[in-house]
This record gives C-alpha cells, structure tokens and sequence, in this order.
C-alpha cells in the first residue's frame, strides 16, 4: 500500500486511503461530466446571433456578469473585447441565478433571460421558428447556445464552444480496454453531449441532468447492478462524487468536488485517471500475491517443523526469506508505467 500509493503521488495520483484500492477493482461503469473533465472548460464566445448584435450581447454581458458559470465568463470577455464596459454596479439589483438553466434580472425596465432552452421556455419566454431552426445548426456542431431574451421574447443568441481534451479519446479507449463502460454525464443538451460523445468514443450520454440530479444518475446506475467510478470537477459533481463507489477528482477543479472524492488527479487529464485504476489494480494483486506466498511457507514449513523435520536455522531464514520476498515484490510497484496518449 505504501509503495502503491507512493508512486502514485509521483505521478501526480493522490489516493486518499489504502481502503480505496479494494474498490477499484470491481468498478464496471466510469461517469464521466463533460466540462472540465472531458472538455478543457475554457469556453469561448464563437457565434452571436443576429450576427454582430451587439445590444444582445450587451443585455447578456451584464446579466453574467453575476454568474461565476464557465459560460458567463466567455460571455463577459468576448463582451469586454467587443469593446463594452462591464461594471460590477451594473448588475441588476434583482439578478437571479438557475443552477443548471441560466440567469435573469431587469436591465433598464427591460426584463432580460439568458439560458438554455428548457430554462427559457421554463420562464415563459417565446421562441420564433427562425432562433429554433439556428438552435438546432449550431448545436449539432456542438455549441452550447445561449439564448437572451428581452421582454419575455427571444432577440438573439450566444453560441459557446468548448474544447475536447486531446487526451480524452485516447483514456477514453483506455477505459473500455479494463473492462469500463463509459458514460457521459451533463447538464448541456443531448445534441451537444451527443456530438462530444461521438468525438471521445462515449456511446451512452445522460444530457440535460440538473446539477442536483447527478447524484441521481449515479444511483440510478448503481441500482441496476453497476460499481461505478465518478469523475468530475464541479461543485455540481460534488455529490455524485461521494455516491459513486470511487470519486476521482480533476486537480484543476474545485475545492468541494476534490473534498468528497477519494482519489485526485493533479493532471488534468483523464489518462491519469486511467493510470489511477491500472495503479490500484496493480498494487491490489501484489497485496495478494504477498498474501499468497506468505500462507503458502508457513502452511509447507510449520508441519515440517511439527514433525521435527525443519532444522531451526532454517526456519529462521525461511522466515526472513519470506518478509525480504513480500518487501522485494512491493517494491516492483515502483517501476509502474504510466499509459502514453497514442
Ligand atoms: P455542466 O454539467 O456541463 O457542467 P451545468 O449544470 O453547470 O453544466 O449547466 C448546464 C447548462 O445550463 C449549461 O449548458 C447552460 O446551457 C445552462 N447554464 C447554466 N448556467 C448558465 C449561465 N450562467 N448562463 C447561461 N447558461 C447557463
Ligand atoms: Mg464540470
């Protein structure tokens, strides 16, 4: 367990517990969030529609710039290089934030959303058939698409791009070569989650999941019978991080997601969450092989022994023999190798 864990904190894997190691083994499923984990998280603004509106873009603007979201973020500096002033003291004084839909709040008399779809429909507000027929291009290209409407009418949308970890595909592969099912797990849409599943090799996608429902997601696979490993990065992961049978981490994440988890990955890709179980595995089949050759001198030497046939000199060094070969055979764990992206 020592060497295990040791080497594994040499290669940035920090395992909170030995116990831990035990529940790799069994792990069938791996659940993995999109943004951040999957996806680098750094989103960027790559499409505003009608094209060049910059009063939607605006209204957005600061409306985010009271959401600490990922997609807030892209929205305020892609506003701030288009040359718009965002102060703090203008975010509305009624601004309120959905976890998992969007924001809203009244900008000059004018009621302003900015959303997904379901939150923006949730909210009453309507779609033309012209935004719906734009939704639908640039999501299948895998844009996030923000909407913003003004008035409880949409006016214009945001599309927000992410990209996909060069590494993903390749631990991806990884994955499924230990015997591990991928599934991706988000709050984005089913064609945008569709499309990054398509782009890593994830044919399973739970899309659309409110950020309380992740847990759910992870409990529902467990009770049909799955051990299931969790890896993610946001507050929003936090939770189903803890109901997962093993939580692994991204390093770059949060601090609550890094709390609740039982192993943490200081690289911030998911092969290291492929050399976190290869590790595990690995060192869980030396504890037993110990075990094994153990049993095994005492079983053969203490009826020799018994019987008088075991010469004391001998079993004594019979018996350091045996703690020198348990000692040797740990210490292999420290030429474990970790996987290469190819
Ligand atoms: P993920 O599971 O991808 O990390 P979240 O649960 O945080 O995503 O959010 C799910 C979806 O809710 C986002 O894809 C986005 O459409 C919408 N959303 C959440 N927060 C905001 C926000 N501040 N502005 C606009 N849209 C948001
Ligand atoms: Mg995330």
């Amino acid at each position: 367990l020592l060497v295990g864990t040791g080497r594994g904190a040499s290669l940035g894997i920090l395992i909170k517990g030995a116990e831990i190691l035990e529940s790799t083994r069994q792990v069938d499923t791996v659940i993995l969030d999109k943004t951040g984990t999957v996806t680098s998280g750094n989103m960027e603004l790559v499409s505003i529609f009608p094209p060049d509106d910059l009063g939607v873009l605006q209204a957005a603007a600061t409306l985010e710039g009271g959401s600490e979201h990922p997609i807030a973020g892209a929205i305020t500096r892609a506003a701030t290089a288009k040359g718009i002033t965002l102060t703090s003291d203008k975010i509305p004084a009624d601004f309120q934030s959905y976890p998992g839909g969007g924001v809203r709040g009244t900008i000059a008399g004018q009621g302003v959303l900015a959303g997904n779809r379901k939150f923006i429909s949730e909210q009453g507000a309507a779609i033309s058939s012209a935004f719906e027929e734009v939704i639908t291009e640039h999501t299948s290209r895998g844009e996030t698409m923000v909407l913003v409407a003004l008035d409880g009418q949409v006016k214009g949308l945001l599309g927000i791009a992410d990209q996909v970890k060069e590494t993903s595909a390749p631990a991806i592969a990884r994955f499924k070569e230990l015997g591990l099912t991928p599934v991706l797990l988000t709050g984005d849409t089913e064609n945008v989650a569709r499309q990054v599943g398509q782009q890593v090799g994830i044919e399973e996608v739970i899309a659309e999941v409110k950020p309380q429902d992740k847990v759910v997601a992870v409990f529902r696979k467990q009770g049909r019978g799955a051990t299931v490993a969790m890896i993610g990065d946001g507050v929003n992961d936090a939770a189903a991080l803890a109901q997962a049978d093993l939580g692994i981490a991204m390093g770059s994440g949060t601090d609550v997601a890094i709390q609740a988890a039982d192993i943490t990955l200081m690289r911030p890709d998911l092969l290291a969450a492929v050399d976190a179980i290869r590790l595990s595995r690995r060192t869980l089949k030396i504890i037993k092989g110990n075990l094994f050759w153990a049993f095994a001198y005492n079983v053969a030497a203490i009826p020799l022994a018994a019987l008088g046939l075991l010469n004391p000199m001998l079993a004594g060094a019979a018996m350091a023999c045996s703690s020198a070969f348990v000692v040797g055979n740990s210490l292999r764990l420290r030429s474990f190798q970790p996987v290469e992206a190819n």
